[in-house]
């Protein structure tokens, strides 16, 4: 089998939504992003494992995405099968004051499950637009707390569709690094511990972090958070500033107004364009502050 015929034949053996020559640019936050040969959302987990068992028979290359929050996907798109995890993987429940929650999960549900169930420490998820998929492997992380502080353990898949369980300390949650980044997996879900909390304090805090980004972040426009990593000890925002980049554009993708670290798309903005800008904002933060900024944001596809 070739070409189509090879996803044509998964179909039968799948339940969930699969699309051919999918834009990806649909499924990232940037609105940026060539076509995936195909785009596979998993009806639930056998359907995920039942995907992985055909692409290793059929020789496919397999990517994971969540809600492509962090992700710049290239003009070319993506050869072979696109996993994107979403309420096929959107398990939640709470016991014992631990909450589970399934890859597919959006992070402010997630807060909201542990506010109703009077659990603090996921204020910071409210106003983070990924999955708790994504924001594993990124150990997202916003106001002083990370998933790695919150996780106790992971579960995974791995690409011959065999379950693997990682404790927390198997993982080393480093600043938006852990090691579910160097060992291809397809995290599936994870168990999160949280502290008893009141309501009113945890629901306060969520809406205060909530309204500051409201007032510093460009959310009006499509963009993909920040960019860069902060260097230790400061800020790539404040950097980029400094060196004179903000509002710098290349095509439609600008160096925001608003937050420096933050590329908003202007409308019809590309990968080449963003990546065009990343090299010329790097270059002059390297020469003007003589600090070389590294990607936060994930290159999928060729580039
Ligand atoms: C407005 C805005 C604000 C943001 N604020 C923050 C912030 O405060 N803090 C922060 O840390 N980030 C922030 N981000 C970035 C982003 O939301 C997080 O990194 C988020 O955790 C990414 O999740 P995602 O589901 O969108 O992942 P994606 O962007 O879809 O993927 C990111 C990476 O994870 C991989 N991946 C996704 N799901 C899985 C899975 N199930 N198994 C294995 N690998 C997987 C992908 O292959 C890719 O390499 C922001 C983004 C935006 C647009």
């Amino acid at each position: 089998m070739t070409g189509d015929g090879v996803y044509n034949g998964l179909k039968q053996f799948i339940k969930g939504r699969m699309v051919l020559a999918e834009p990806m640019s649909k499924h990232t936050s940037w609105r940026i992003g060539g076509p995936a040969d195909c785009l596979l959302e998993p009806a639930d987990r056998d359907d995920l494992r039942l995907a992985l068992a055909y692409a290793r028979r059929h020789g496919l290359p397999v990517a994971v995405v969540g809600n492509g929050t962090n992700l710049l996907v290239s003009d070319k798109g993506i050869r072979g099968l696109v996993l994107k995890l979403g309420p096929g993987l959107g398990e939640l429940d709470v016991r014992a004051g631990a909450v589970y929650a399934g890859a597919g999960v959006p992070l402010p549900r997630l807060a909201n499950r542990a506010l109703r169930a009077e659990l603090a420490g996921f204020e910071f998820l409210a106003g983070i637009p990924g999955t708790v998929g994504g924001a594993l492997l990124m150990n997202a992380g916003a106001n002083g707390c990370s998933m790695g502080e919150r996780v106790s353990r992971v579960d995974a898949l791995d690409l011959a569709g065999d379950e693997l369980v990682f404790t927390k300390t198997q993982l080393d949650f480093t600043y938006r690094k852990s090691c579910l980044s160097c060992r291809k997996v397809i995290i599936t879900g994870a168990l999160f511990s949280g502290v008893p909390g009141a309501k009113e304090k945890i629901k306060s805090r969520m809406e205060e972090y909530q309204s500051r980004r409201r007032s510093t972040q460009p959310l009006e426009l499509p963009n993909a958070g920040s960019v860069f990593k902060n260097p230790p000890g400061d800020s790539a925002g404040r950097l980029i500033e400094q060196a004179g980049c903000k509002e710098m554009r290349v095509g439609a993708i600008q160096v925001s107004p608003r937050h420096a670290n933050f590329f908003v798309n202007l409308g019809g903005g590309t990968a080449g364009d963003v990546m065009q800008l990343v090299e010329m904002v790097r270059r002059q933060v390297q020469e003007r502050c003589g600090l070389k900024l590294l990607m936060e944001v994930q290159r999928l596809g060729e580039f």
